[in-house]
Formats: structure tokens, sequence, C-alpha cells
């Protein structure tokens, strides 16, 4: 299996101290021989190693900052929860289709937030004003949480916590096959545990520094037997040559792999592959030799978030996508249910 994450270099906010996760990252990163420096603000680490940009952004990628969330404002997470819990921000992975290219801007590294339980309790708030409803909290809005978690727990935490709260649920979504420690979590059924999944060609071509899809689906298998909720997002979906015969080899995989009584509660949430103009422009300096096409002249516009435009696939090519893969999953898993597709 690849190795899990581990940062070559750790910057921690003085004030991150003043919480017990703090110390203990502290201490952790010491004991490994990790290099620890000191920075005001989780927002503002300058002076990353590097002699240009395309050194500087890989090791802001191998960084994690342990730093203390001041925001306790959610923000919503349409359409898979009503909000999005931060418990970190980033992620190691190299995915160059990634949205986060965009939305972390100058500031790739990692950070992991030590005041859980002020997070905990701004949720607390969220869910009492919804209740009796229930409140879904996604915590992978803004990073892959998995896969920085075997270092911090922070998201086991949460899992733990929403096990034990009246009207919470909590579900992520993960590239990253580690999650032996979170398999004896308290979850009480209350997280839905997903993998992001992809044909052999999408993850071979653009999700360097990942899970393979083989690593994912052991964790899958894991995941289920802890009695977890299991979910898969496959996304982006991505026209390539092939791509017909590659989904319908990964829906077979998904038959051949995962127990009985998992394929019964299975959700399935696809997502089309997307891109904005701002998007673009980072891509091609990250990833210059990337294969991804990126042709507007190709895709549909569609109004965005924030007033940024986004290209999406022509409609006939969105209907091929969603009878091909919906095809597979009525053929390969037919009790899964299928939440939305866009
Ligand atoms: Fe982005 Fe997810 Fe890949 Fe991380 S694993 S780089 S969050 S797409």
């Amino acid at each position: 299996m690849g190795k899990p994450f581990l940062p070559q270099l750790v910057y921690i906010e003085p004030r991150a101290l003043d919480y017990p996760l703090g110390r203990q990252l502290k201490e952790k990163f010491q004991q490994m021989g990790v290099e620890l420096r000191e920075t005001t603000s989780h927002n503002q680490v300058r002076n990353l190693p590097g002699e240009n940009h395309f050194q500087k952004y890989r090791m802001a990628k191998s960084t994690l900052v342990v730093g203390v969330r001041q925001t306790l404002k959610f923000d919503t997470s349409k359409p898979s929860a009503e909000y999005a819990i931060p418990l970190a921000t980033g992620c190691m992975g190299h995915c160059h289709y990634c949205y986060l290219q965009t939305t972390m801007g100058s500031k790739p590294y990692i950070r992991t937030y030590v005041n859980t339980e002020e997070i905990f309790a701004a949720a607390a708030a969220y869910m009492s004003e919804r209740a009796p409803e229930f409140t879904r909290f996604e915590a992978s809005c803004t990073s892959d949480i998995v896969g920085v978690d075997h270092l911090t727990h922070a998201l086991k935490q949460a899992i733990e916590y929403f096990g034990r709260s009246e009207f919470g649920q909590l579900r992520f979504v993960t590239k990253f096959a580690h999650v032996d420690h979170l398999l004896d979590a308290e979850h009480k059924g209350r997280t839905r545990f997903r993998f992001s999944i992809n044909d052999d060609y999408i993850i071979k071509y653009f999700e360097p520094g990942t899970s393979r899809l083989a690593e994912r689906l052991e964790a899958a298998v894991k995941v289920a037997e802890a009695d977890y909720p299991l979910g898969f997002i496959v996304a982006p979906i991505y026209l390539h040559e092939g791509w017909k015969e590659g989904y319908r080899e990964l829906f077979e995989r998904l038959e051949a792999t995962l127990p009985a009584h998992a394929k019964r509660n299975v959700t399935i949430e696809m997502i089309q592959h997307r891109f904005t103009l701002p998007a673009k422009r980072v891509i091609e300096k990250n990833y210059p030799m990337t294969k991804l096409e990126l042709d507007e002249t190709k895709r549909k516009w569609k109004w965005g978030r924030y007033g940024i435009g986004k290209y999406i696939y022509q409609d006939e090519e969105q209907e091929e996508m969603k009878t091909t893969l919906g095809g597979y999953i009525k053929r390969y898993l037919p009790e899964a249910h299928i939440e939305y597709f866009t």
C-alpha cells in the first residue's frame, strides 16, 4: 500500500499549544524527527523552502500547519449535506483536476485545526436550530481529511462526537486507504464513509499521490465490515477514449469486491468533470504536462458559485454519462441508492 502521509515540514501556531491536540502533535512530530517551525498564523505561512514556484508548490503539499480554527461559521454544503465542518484545509494529493487548486490559491499547504471541541460546539448550535430534523455535516469540503487523520485523529473524534449526538450525521469522502485507526470508532451508524473512485485511466493519469483503486476498495471492505454506512463518489466523470469500458470495469470490480450487506445500503454520487478559467490557469501552471483536456470551446458554460462560470459537458454527453453509468449501477449494484448526478 502507498505510504501514509508524513509531512516534511510542520508549522505550529503558538496558540495551538493551548489545546491538548496541539501539544500532542508537537510532541509526536518532535519524536518523529520532523522539522518544526513556528508561525504566527496558519493563514500566513511564508518562506517555504524551494527556489521556484514548482518546488515551493510541491513543498507546500508536504507541509502541515497545526493551527486554531477561528471562523466557526460553517459554509453550506449542498447537495451532499447541510453544512461543511472545518477540521482541516488542503490536501497532500496531486490530483490535476482538484478544485482546491483554485480555492486554496497561494496556500496549498495542509492545515489541521486543534480546537475540535469548539468546532463541535459550533456544530451543536447548527443542529439545535434544525432539531428534530437531522443535520448532515460534510468533513471533506476543503480537504481529504482521511489522508491526514492517521496523524491527528480529529476525524475520529468527530465520528464519535456525531455518534453520541442526537440529531447529527457526518459524511466525508476520501481517495486514501489509511483507514485502520477509524475502524474501531464508535460511529453508531451516524457516519457515511465514502470513497472517491474512478476508472483506471483517470486514477493513473490524473490522481498522483493518492491510494490506487485496489487499495481504496480494500479499505472500503474494511469500512463495511466495521459496519459504517458506505458510499462511493464517482468523480470526476471524465470522457476519454475507452471511458465506457473503463467505467464498466470499475463497477464490475465493485460488485466483485464488496460484501453483500454493503451492496444493499451503499450510496452513489456522480459528479461530471468541470472547470473554471481561473482553475485552468492554475492547473496549467502546477501540472504543465497534464493530459487533462481543458478546452472550453468543447464544453457548455454554466453559472457557478460566486459568479464564476464553469465549463461542464454538453447536454447530450451528460445524458450519455448518466445512462451509461446508471446502467452499470443497475446491473452490478442493483440495490445501490443513487443520490445525485451533477
Ligand atoms: Fe484534491 Fe481530493 Fe485529490 Fe486531495 S485527494 S488533491 S482533495 S481531489
